[in-house]
Order: C-alpha cells, then structure tokens, then sequence
C-alpha cells in the first residue's frame, strides 16, 4: 500500500508541476557524469555565461540579442540542498581554484527572460523560462539495473566483472576475503562489515587516476551521500552461491536482506523522485582520461554510458510513472575538458565520443530521446600556441599547470605558464575500442595525451573595464541543444 501511495502521490506532484508549467514553464535539466568529469564545473560556467552575457555564438537567443535578463531563483524543491553557485564562482573566479566537486543530489533555478523569434510565439509565450539544473553523481544513476537483478545475479556479475583482466589485481584481496567465507554460516555484524569495506576499498581503487575504471554498483558505496555507514551500504556480494534460498539468520540471509534494502530505501525512491521528473539530460564524460588509460578503461566507459542511456529508455514497466512521468527528449553526451587539447583535435574527440555514444545506443536499445555529442570545456583553462622544435612548428596548448602536477618527471610550481604540446588522439578511432591489443593498459606507459591539470584562467577585462565571463570551448553547442529550442 505505501509504494502504491508514494507512486500516487509522485504521480500527482509531476501532473501538478505540468499544469503549473502552463503558466510559468520550466525545464528540469539533468546533470550527470562520473565523479570528477566536470558536473561542478560545468553547471557553475553555465550559470555564469548566462548571468554575464558570456561569448556564446551558438547559442541563438543569446546570439540575436532576445535574452532580456537571466537570474537565479529559489528552486522548487525545498527537500533537495541547492547547488552552491555563489562559493563555487568565488573559488573559480576569486580565488583560481578549482570548486568542490559534485558529492549528492542538489538544485539550482535559473529563469531566463527572453523574446521569442516569431511574432506569433510572442503572442502566445510568456518570455519566461525556469531551468531547474539538477546535478547527481552518475555513480548513483548505475544503480538503477539493480532493481531488476537479485541478489543471486548481483553476486555473479560483480564476481564476473572482478576478474576481467583490468580488474583483477585489484579485486585479489576482497576475492581473498570472500573465498574464505561461508554464505552459510551465522549472520555476523563482523564479517559483514569487513566484506563490505573491502568491496568498497576494491571499487574505489578502479577510480584511481592511472586505471580510470568507470564505476560498480553499488553507486553508494563510491558516493555515500547522508548514508555513511548505514546497514543498507553494509553489505557485498558473496561467491558460489549455491542455495536459492538462504536460510534464515545465515549471513547470505543477511546480505540479501540489506541487498533488497539499499534497492527499497536507497535506489527506488533516487529514481521516483528525480530522474522520473527530468526533461533533458546531459552525461559528461572523461574521455580524455580514459583514452590515455587505454581500450580497457575505454570499454568499461562504454559499458557505463550504455548502463546510464538504459536508464532513460522510457517504459521501465511501472504503470503510473510509465504514464505520468514527462518524458526526456534530448541527451547529450559531452566529453569535458577539451582544453586539454589543441583545436585541431577537438573534432576527433567529438568523433570518439559519437563512436561511443552510437555503440552505447545501440547496446542500450535505445529510443525515444535524441541523443548528440559535443567535445567541450565547460571552463578554458588554456590558450593555444605553436613551438618550434628544430625544423617543426608544434602546436601547443599554454597555461599554468596545478602544483605538484609533473610531465616527464618534472614538477610544476602552480605559477609558470607553461606551453606543452598534449600530443594527438589516435587517428584510427577502431583502435581507441579495440580491446583484443596486446596489452590492456598500454596506454599507461605510453599515454597518447600529455594531460595534466591547469589552474582555472585568469578572467579577461574589456577595455571598458568590464570583467568577461568565464571562457569555454563549445559551451554554447550545449546550451543551444539542452535549451535553446525553448527560447525560441
Ligand atoms: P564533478 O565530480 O563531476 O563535479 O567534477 P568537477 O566539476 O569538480 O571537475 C573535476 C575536475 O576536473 C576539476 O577540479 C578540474 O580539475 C577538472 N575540470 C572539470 N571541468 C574542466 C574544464 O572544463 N576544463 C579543465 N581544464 N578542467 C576541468
């Protein structure tokens, strides 16, 4: 009766913020992607370029003047913590450090006050649109094909996926621990909780920079959000699960019963109460990163992106959501940070990413939204330059690499500007996929792109002593595609 009640009421909320749309219409605009892929910062330049009148070509109702004015509201929802824009523009623009990244669910309302193209659209619209920006860490996304797995199927992949060779090392020491379990056995507070740190410390180790492994359900187990320790996050797979039915007070009763939990408390009501509601979705990714990571890293990202379209294929089988929810039209698929690279490069990476995007689509089966992709910097760090190497005029991308951040052994002091030459993208896109090379990781000795963190740019003046907002690359292509057709 409760679920039926909940489904109800959610059901209601989003007919109700339909109708009210009528009046005051308003876009719910999802903003995913993995930890670190630049979900902070990409919110925060969006903001910011709107707010400030940034340089955005591509971006028509800004391009032909109709934006009146653009300002942040309070967001809708009073339950959901609000995106804190202010400190992360201060630490951005003030103090040139790059913002606290993206750790739970938060919101922000952007209206924006335009006139429309056509005379007729005049007559009819208000000039008037809310962009409820909602950013959540992809991580929690990749828990949605839980639901329909049990704990048995649970159990297998995660043991499956543990030895694939870009994971086997560092699955050994919680596979260790789990072999020398008994399922069968008492229930153990102990036990349980060693298994799940050690679960969780194996997933974590995936992240590391160098291996660039996309993520593992449980999404929680990377990203707690307020669940920190909690009985639903104490639990992991366990091996050779021989019994269908555990019995009673054993710990595979046990782990199943907090398995079923996380799904019941954590993951359903995550997917009612958000991605049900959204309108468009964007999903950044780290392409770069796990370019240089080689095949293995870049397959695991496909299958991460594929897991996360499935998400969003409509007519998941719940009869009220299925009818009521709005459904989202547009996804974007963006790889971020392309400043990291020479322009010259920038369309192969988009040309990778679309190879990505339509495999994924494909895997995932999906239809009902139209899927793009862009290459972009939601924040240009760099500027581009040439050097010439004995007869040869190398392009070179210059900034101020991050403290600490070292190429070729040599160690940056976060103050030089520096020019390096970030190397090309594989002109074969096959061989960025190929996983049947030789060597899984070869990318790690020789990384094909020299990549390592700038500090966020100094912001331009006018001559007129007007302070421009942040620079990107391509920025606006996304914002015309997430939201200019509602501009129009
Ligand atoms: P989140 O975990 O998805 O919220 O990731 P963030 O937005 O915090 O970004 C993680 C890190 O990636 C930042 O601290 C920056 O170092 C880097 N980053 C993100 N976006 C950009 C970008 O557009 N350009 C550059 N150069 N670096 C970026």
């Amino acid at each position: 009766l409760t679920t039926f009640t909940d489904e109800a009421k959610i059901a209601l909320d989003t007919l109700s913020g339909r109708a009210t749309g009528l009046f005051s219409p308003s876009l719910r605009l999802g903003v995913t992607g993995l930890s670190r892929a630049g979900k902070t910062v990409f919110i925060s330049a969006f903001v910011h370029n709107l707010l400030h009148g940034g340089r955005l070509p591509l971006f028509a109702a800004q391009k032909s003047g109709r934006i009146a004015r653009a300002f942040l509201e309070e967001q809708p929802d009073d339950a959901v913590p609000r995106f804190q824009y202010e400190d992360h523009i201060a630490a951005l623009v003030n103090d040139r450090l790059w913002p606290d990244s993206t750790r739970a669910i938060s919101e922000l309302r952007l209206t924006i006050e335009y006139e429309s193209a056509s005379g007729w659209s005049r007559m009819f619209s208000s000039g008037r649109l809310s962009v409820d920006i909602v950013d959540y860490p992809g991580e929690w996304l990749l828990d949605l094909p839980l639901l329909g797995k049990s704990y048995g199927d649970f159990s297998r992949e995660a043991f499956e996926m543990a030895v694939l060779p870009v994971r086997v090392d560092l699955s050994q020491e919680w596979r260790a621990l789990s072999a020398a379990v008994d399922p069968k056995a008492d229930a153990d507070e102990m036990t349980a909780r060693r298994l799940a740190e050690s679960f969780a410390a194996y997933l974590k180790a995936c992240k590391l920079d160098e291996r660039a492994l996309s993520t593992l359900p449980p999404g929680r187990f990377l990203m707690p959000g307020d669940l920190e320790g909690s009985p639903a996050l104490t639990f992991a797979p366990l091996p050779d699960l021989s019994e269908r039915r555990a019995r009673s007070g054993s710990l595979q009763a046990m782990m199943e019963r907090r398995y079923e939990a996380y799904k019941t408390h954590v993951v359903k009501p995550f997917f009612r109460e958000h991605i049900t509601r959204l309108d468009r979705q964007i999903v950044l990714i780290d392409a770069l990163q796990a370019l240089n990571a080689g095949p293995g890293a870049m397959a695991d990202l496909e299958r991460a992106v594929t897991e996360i379209l499935a998400c969003f294929r409509p007519g998941r089988g719940n009869f009220l959501t299925d009818f009521f929810s709005r459904r989202i039209d547009r996804i974007l698929v963006a790889a971020t940070k392309a400043d990291h690279l020479h322009h010259e490069s920038h369309d192969r990476l988009q040309a990778i990413v679309r190879r990505l995007a339509d495999r994924a689509v494909a895997r995932a089966n999906f239809t009902g939204a139209h899927v793009d992709v862009v290459a972009l910097a939601a924040v240009r760090a760099t500027r581009e330059g040439t050097v010439k190497q004995g007869r040869e005029t190398l392009p070179v991308i210059i900034g101020i690499p991050l403290k600490g951040e070292r190429i070729n052994g040599e160690a940056f002091d976060g103050k030089t500007e520096t020019a390096i030459f970030p190397g090309d993208l594989p002109e074969k896109i096959d061989a960025v996929f190929d996983v049947s090379g030789p060597d899984h990781r070869q990318g790690v000795d020789d990384p094909a792109i020299r990549f390592v963190r700038f500090r966020p740019p100094k912001l331009e003046r006018t001559a007129e002593g007007v302070t421009l907002s942040l620079p990107h690359i391509r920025l606006d292509r996304a914002l015309q595609f997430l939201i200019g057709d509602h501009l129009a």
